[in-house]
Parts: C-alpha cells; structure tokens; sequence
C-alpha cells in the first residue's frame, strides 16, 4: 500500500517516513486511563488524537492490532499510597469496583466520544505473573536488585548496556527522584532507581504474592509486560500523553531494553496537554472539566451544553502536537466552524449535476483530495486538514456558478467528505446534533416562548424538570 505517512518520532525528535515492521501489520500501544476516577477533557484529548492515528493506518489498509491498557494497580500518591486503594476507602467500596466503577465511565465517555474501541483492552492486575516473570529476569541480569522485600530497577548498571533516559533526553545527574512510583528513598542504591515491586504495607489493600514479599508492582512494569506480551518484543508505536514521557516511558524503555535486549518501539508518539485558564488540566489538581459535564451544561466554566461531536472537532482543530486551551469563545468558534461545514456540504448536495463527465472538474477535485491527504500524511495534520476541507469551498462555487459537474464528480466529492469527516476524523456531520440535543432545542424555545408570555409556571417547571436530569440553564435576564 503505497503512502507518504511521517510521523514524528519522540525519540529521535524528527519526522520519519512510517514503515511497519512486519509487512502490513501495525502494533501501536497506548497507555490507557488509571481508573481511580473519571477521565476528565484533557485525557479525552488524547484518547481521541490516538484514535486519529488508529483510524489512519486502518483507512491506509493497515491490520492494526491496537493495545490500549486499563491501569488498575501500582499508581501511587506521593505518599506511597495506591490511588485506587485510597480511592476504595473514601467510597467505602472493594478497589475492584473502584476500578470497574471508572473503567465503565471511561467507555461510556469515550464511546460518546465516537473514539473506535482498541483490539486489546488488558488490565494491569491481570498481569501480575508477567510482571514477576519480567522482574526475576531483571535480577538475574544484575538490572534489578531486592532491598527489605521490594524490589528495584538498577539505572547504573543499566547504563552499562544502554542509557537510561535518552527518550526524554534528561541528564542523569539532573534526574530528581520520581515520587510517582515509590514510596520510600532509603531503600534504594541510587536516589533514581526505581520500583519494579513494592512490599505492601500492612493495610494495604491491593496485594499479591512475590518471591520477595506480598505487594504489588511498580505502575511502570505493567506497560512493559502488557505491551510485550500482545506485541512481542519489537513493535511499531508506543504512545501516550506527553507528561508521561518522563520517567514512565524511559523506564517502560529501560525495562523492555533489558528484558528482550531490544527497543520495544519503533515510533515514539506523544500527545500534548489540554490546558484550562492556560494551566495543565488535571485529575488531581481542581482544574478539570468532566465531558458529562460539559454535555449538560453542568459546569462552573461553561453557560450551555455542548455536544460531544463539536468538542471532538474543536480538539482536531489543534494539532495533537501542540497545547490547546479550552474555552467558551474556542468551543464556540468550532460551533460556528462545524455549521460552516454543513452547510457546505449541503451546498454540494444541492448542485444541479449532469450525466455529462467533466474531466476538468474531475481533476481539481483530484487535486483537492491530494492536497487532503498530505496533511494527513504531514504527521496527521488535522487542523491542516480542516483548513483543507474549508478550501473546496472555492470549488462549489465555482460549480454553483458554471452549473456543469457531473453526477460522476459529485459523487467522487460527496465520498471523499464522507471519508475524511466520518471515517478518518470520526465526525458524524450529518451528525452533529443528537436527537437528545434537538428535543432539548424544542423545550427551550417553547420555554423561551412562555417566558416571553410571562408563563413563569411552565417555564420554572421547564427550567426545574431539566435541572433534575442534570442540565442547568443560566438565564441572563
Ligand atoms: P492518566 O489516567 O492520568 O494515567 O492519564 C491518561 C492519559 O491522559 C495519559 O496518556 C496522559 O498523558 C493523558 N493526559 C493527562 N492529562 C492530560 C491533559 N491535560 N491533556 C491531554 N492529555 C492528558
Ligand atoms: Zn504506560
């Protein structure tokens, strides 16, 4: 299948022409959500420039196998307790229905989202034994060492085979401890080794039996055994978000290196952050939006609900390579941007066509599903692409004006729209309103029509019957 796809590889800081490494099959991992609480807009961002690239090598004629993992185990506090666990004990509920409680969100909300499902979903506490097995060959190697029943990666002995940290290009001498993925420095030979396998304390609640002690194992060795063992040894892209290229995945590397003495990808992908008043939206700090939030309305930050296909187009409007900060006026401008691009493409359903061919127009649309598809094979430059799409604007009017397409052009531009909108960027434009959003429309108009008629009664009933279902209305006058 010939194409000119460069992605731009992390790892060697450069665009690189994208060739698999087994004839047409592709083995791209993900790390997926740590599932201690819902995903906020910011990890959606990143779901969803992944599910770009999958929906991509797919449309290339690539078998993609698409390994995206659920963490539900080793991803600590800073003091050294497990997120879930934690989490269980303030729900006063098993960290396994934790752990379902916020996959099942995760799903429903990337579902609505129209992100494809991975091939593979693995959990990361199902694959304790890949880990200890991953961890006993590490210490035989001389790369890991036990200390009072845990068990650590040894970086200077490492170094010795490969060096650590060249992902994220960090200087071992700069490398402050990571407080992620232990809980206690005195255990260990050098202040940046780090844990492969935690003794559990004794009220831990998430615990496994090891050779070296019950615990549970550090939150960068689930990566490593889950991407190995559905991928194999050498793959072709490994991504996530770009906060964990530093040290998750220079550790992920580190382990693999010295698992399998090979790099475990080929292509390093990572996404970059979704900011809200410019700063990192994040689980743990209160700068975060829900997408059910954002949904209904139901939100300190926005005035009105927002559907999840014109939030989907809004974050392709950004490259996935670049920050993007969300805001009313942002979202807004994409409302706009999306209508735009409806009514273009009624525009070109409603042109007169002919059952003549006109070879001329033929060959600018060609020309304009060229130019298309390079941004996409430019590092899936969707906000090019966009633009792109915009541009055959020029086109329709042009046909508007002559009145001489034809069927077999129309058609051919009609597909290609379908292709790039509903295949590739997974934006459902004859879509864009759910039935949900068109019956709310109703209901607030015929509010609208009340309150004008000064009928406070039905419109408070209104206003109340909406509000129990989560959707808030903030009258302005
Ligand atoms: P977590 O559940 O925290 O492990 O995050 C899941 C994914 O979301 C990871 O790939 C993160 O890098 C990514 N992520 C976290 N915060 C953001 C953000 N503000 N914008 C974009 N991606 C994010
Ligand atoms: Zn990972």
């Amino acid at each position: 299948m010939p194409h000119n796809l460069h992605i731009y590889n992390s790892l060697t800081s450069s665009k690189e022409k994208f060739k698999p490494l087994r004839n047409n099959t592709v083995g791209m991992y993900v790390c997926g959500p740590t599932v201690y609480s819902n995903v906020h807009l910011g990890n959606c961002r990143t779901f969803i420039s992944f599910d770009i690239i999958f929906r991509y090598l797919k449309y290339l004629g690539y078998n993609v196998r698409y390994v995206r993992n659920i963490t539900d185990v080793g991803h600590l506090e800073d003091n050294g307790e497990d997120k879930i666990s934690k989490k269980a004990k303030v729900e006063q509920l098993e960290p396994m229905e934790i752990a379902q409680k916020y996959t099942n969100s995760f799903r429903n909300v990337i579902k609505k989202f129209n992100v494809l499902n991975p091939s593979i979903e693995p959990i990361a506490s199902g694959h304790i034994t890949e880990q200890i097995t991953i961890i006993e060959d590490l210490i035989k190697k001389g790369l890991a060492y036990t200390s009072n029943g845990s068990v650590y990666f040894d970086i200077s002995n490492y170094n010795q085979i490969d060096t650590y940290g060249k992902l994220s290009g960090r200087n071992l001498d700069k490398i402050k401890s990571n407080s992620r993925s232990l809980s206690s420095q005195d255990d260990k030979k050098n202040e940046f080794d780090f844990a492969l396998w935690k003794k559990a304390e004794k009220n831990h609640l998430m615990k496994w039996k090891s050779p070296w002690s019950e615990g549970f194992p550090g939150w960068h060795l689930e990566c490593t055994a889950m991407s190995n063992k559905y991928l194999g040894d050498e793959f072709d892209i490994h991504g996530g978000g770009i906060d964990l290229k530093f040290p998750h995945h220079d550790c992920e590397i580190a382990q693999a290196v010295g698992y399998t003495g090979k790099q475990p990808a080929k292509f390093w992908i990572h996404t970059n952050m979704l900011t809200l008043n410019n700063k990192k939206m994040s689980k743990s700090l209160d700068n975060n939006i829900l997408p059910d939030e954002l949904f209904s309305g139901n939100n300190k930050f926005f005035s009105k609900p927002y559907n999840p296909n014109i939030i989907r187009f809004f974050f392709l409007q950004a490259h996935y390579r670049n920050e993007l900060d969300i805001s009313e006026n942002a979202i807004q401008a994409s409302e706009k941007g999306f209508e735009k691009l409806v009514e273009m493409i009624d525009r070109i359903n409603n042109l007169k066509a002919s059952k003549n061919n006109n070879d001329d127009f033929f060959n600018q649309i060609k020309e304009w599903e060229k130019n298309c598809f390079n941004c996409l094979n430019d590092d899936f430059n969707t906000p090019m692409l966009i633009a792109e799409i915009f541009n055959s604007s020029k086109l329709i009017h042009q046909f508007e004006k002559t009145g001489a397409i034809g069927l077999r052009e129309k058609d051919y531009f009609l597909t290609v729209l379908e292709t790039l909108l509903n295949d590739i960027l997974g934006i459902n434009y004859n879509k864009s309103k759910s039935d949900n959003d068109s019956i709310l429309e109703i209901l607030l108009s015929i509010r609208d029509n009340a309150r004008e008629k000064k009928d406070f009664d039905l419109s408070d009933s209104i206003r109340d019957q909406l509000n129990k279902l989560g959707i808030k209305l903030n009258d302005k006058n």
